[in-house]
């Protein structure tokens, strides 16, 4: 029984309360001791289920509220995420051999550098990659994932004019 029903109830024994009373009807007066006890416990159980529907809204709104938080902090994380990528774009390292490399207007203080492009795409991860030397070869490594990024240059004492003007110096 919800509570409106239960206080409907409550009403119509008080109306046939008066009733008993003002006949002085000893078995309408103890009719009404027992619908007096009825009454009260459809009133306690409804006040136990409103509570309980209370409480479940109160759960439900924090329950929102939590996600509302954790998505507005997802979003700014996006936003910072997008906004760092923009610094960036993809630029050949060698022939057919491509990385992330710093847009010289959005350099700032930050000297020139490449960043491997799906750790950054794909998992959110900004790795610097590294220069790293294999025989005579000059390869640029990702810290996070461990590719080696063949330049196409070697460890010769003689440098190789730089084919690509993005590439910057290794
Ligand atoms: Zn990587």
């Amino acid at each position: 029984m919800d509570m409106i029903s239960a206080l409907a109830s409550m009403r119509a024994l008080i109306d046939f309360t008066k009733v008993a009373v003002a006949a002085r009807d000893d078995h309408q007066i103890a009719q009404v001791e027992q619908r007096l006890t009825r009454v009260l416990l459809d009133v306690t159980s409804a006040g136990l289920e409103l509570q309980q529907k209370v409480q479940a809204g109160i759960d439900t709104e924090r329950a929102l509220k939590d996600r509302v938080r954790e998505l507005e902090e997802q979003v700014a994380d996006l936003v910072k995420r997008a906004a760092e990528r923009e610094r960036y774009k993809l630029a050949p390292l060698s022939e057919d051999v491509f990385a992330l490399a710093l847009k010289e207007e959005c350099a700032g203080t930050d000297p020139h550098h490449h960043l491997c492009q799906p750790c950054m795409d794909n998992r959110g991860k900004k790795a610097t990659l590294q220069r790293k030397t294999k025989g005579f070869m000059i390869y640029l490594t990702c810290p996070e994932c461990s590719y080696d990024y063949p330049t196409g240059k070697g460890v010769s004492t003689q440098r190789q004019p730089l084919n690509y003007p993005s590439m910057g110096r290794f």
